[in-house]
């Protein structure tokens, strides 16, 4: 195998290079280190998510945050089935506020995909 910092041939069973003293297994790379790389999901996608049906949540599904989204999803619902006798105004403005945050992370590029991976491409 070759060392992904440096380039240089290591041996198979080697933990570190050689060369550089990069780590070459998982067991070697320190375990609390935050997952490093770029989410493949699209930031348009879910900036517009967020912006258009952000308080239904789409945007969390979209990034696949399930669980999260779904909260979301009935919290709108609630809001709005009982809006008419003012009782869902408190979901809806919880609600409101949760997509108007995530809509300000995705804009910026801090929202984080499943994964942990950022989303940063647009
Ligand atoms: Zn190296």
């Amino acid at each position: 195998m070759f060392c992904p910092k440096c380039g240089k041939e290591t041996a198979d069973n080697q933990a570190f290079c050689a060369s550089c003293g990069a780590p070459l297994t998982q067991q070697a790379a320190t375990p609390e280190s935050p997952p490093v790389g770029i989410s493949p999901k699209s930031r348009l996608a879910t900036t517009l998510l967020a912006w258009f049906l952000g308080e239904f949540g789409a945007h969390r599904f979209y990034i696949g945050k399930i669980g999260s989204a779904v909260v979301m999803l009935i919290l709108a619902l609630i809001g709005w089935a009982t809006v008419w006798f003012l009782v869902g105004i408190p979901f809806l403005v919880i609600v409101g506020i949760w997509s108007l945050v995530d809509f300000i992370f995705a804009v910026a590029g801090k929202m984080r995909d499943s994964k942990g991976l950022l989303i940063e491409k647009w």
